[in-house]
């Protein structure tokens, strides 16, 4: 594969970059993540593998590294918030009265007359500072989140975004971190980006899923998880970028299990593998650990180390 040749630095425009999505939380997509990652970086035929949260509003990739040395952190300012300019206010309460704010972020205060904006609920959308006849409002660019890295005990360089409460720029986040571990990577020339991706179908899921090389979606066999990724392979279809499927918990005993094997059976999706019930992996999480390190032996590892054999000779070729 041409994208596999290697180079002294690689730019993550030619590193084969993989993201991990899930349409619901708790399908088992970070620990995954973390021992795919693990494996690559152990894997002699991989030169160089380098990891990205872009769950910038939970992000958790991290719980299962510690870092070797110093946590780097930058700070954004991708969202904008409006600010009251007192002096300039006449309290004629237009602002509350012909609510300005179609999100309910303004509100009264009787005893100054004058109006308190609710930085929480503010989407910065500039109503406000169109409006008012005083011009009493302004717009102005606030801190949205940070970008943390560091090189883990593994020695994998590790990249993860961390939107603020109430900042309203999540997906701009994910291509800022996007776009800082290009930067680390001119450092470390890794071969592979393993991503681990938000839920959903929002704008944070089409920010991470722009620009992949390929889609592996967890699901496990519930109706709701089902559901849920369905609506991200339809992200992934609308992108044409190539997917496969990992079954979590594959051997769930539920009455749904029929359903969801014959729909996956008709659906005729590339299944990457099935992952069993296994208990070490809650092991693994509490002892902050990707499962292939913590229990290697484990029936949960050897389905993701099975998983990772496939990936290499299914997608990457090597
Ligand atoms: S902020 Fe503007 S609209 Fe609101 S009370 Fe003051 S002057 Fe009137
Ligand atoms: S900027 Fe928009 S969302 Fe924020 S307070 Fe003004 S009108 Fe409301």
């Amino acid at each position: 594969m041409d994208k596999f040749s290697w180079r002294n630095v690689i730019k993550m425009s030619e590193v084969f970059k993989i993201g991990i999505v899930r349409g619901k939380g708790g399908v088992g997509k970070t620990s995954i993540t973390a021992s795919l990652g693990y494996l690559a970086k152990n894997d002699p035929d991989i030169k160089g593998v380098i990891l990205l949260d872009c769950d910038v509003d939970a992000p958790n990739l991290a719980l299962l590294f510690k870092p070797k040395g110093d946590i780097s952190v930058k700070d954004l300012y991708t969202c904008f918030k409006a600010q009251f300019l007192e002096e300039k206010c006449v309290h004629c309460k237009k602002c509350i009265d012909e609510k300005y704010c179609e999100f309910n972020a303004l509100n009264w205060n009787d005893e100054n007359q004058v109006p308190v904006i609710d930085n929480l609920s503010c989407e910065g959308c500039g109503a406000c500072a169109y409006l008012c006849p005083e011009k009493a409002f302004s717009i102005e660019t606030v801190k949205s989140g940070v970008i943390k890295s560091y090189t883990t005990i593994n020695d994998i360089p590790l990249i993860y975004g961390e939107t603020i409460l109430g900042a309203t720029t999540s997906g701009k986040t994910v291509s800022d971190c996007k776009n800082f571990a290009e930067k680390v990577n001119e450092t470390v020339s890794a071969q592979l980006a393993i991503i681990d991706g938000p839920p959903g179908i929002g704008c944070p899921v089409i920010a991470t899923i722009s620009g992949l090389d390929y889609i592996l979606a967890i699901v496990e066999p519930t109706p709701s998880a089902l559901h849920d990724v369905i609506r991200v392979i339809g992200v992934a279809n609308q992108f044409q970028i190539p997917f496969g499927i990992i079954v979590n918990k594959a051997d769930l005993e539920s009455e749904f299990q029929d359903k969801f094997k014959q729909y996956i059976l008709e659906t005729n999706y590339d299944i990457i593998g099935r992952i069993p019930f296994d208990f070490s992996v809650a092991q693994s999480i509490s002892n902050a650990q990707p499962v292939v390190e913590y229990a290697p032996n484990s029936k949960a590892s050897t389905a993701i180390k099975e998983i990772y054999e496939n990936i290499k000779n299914k997608i990457l070729n090597v």
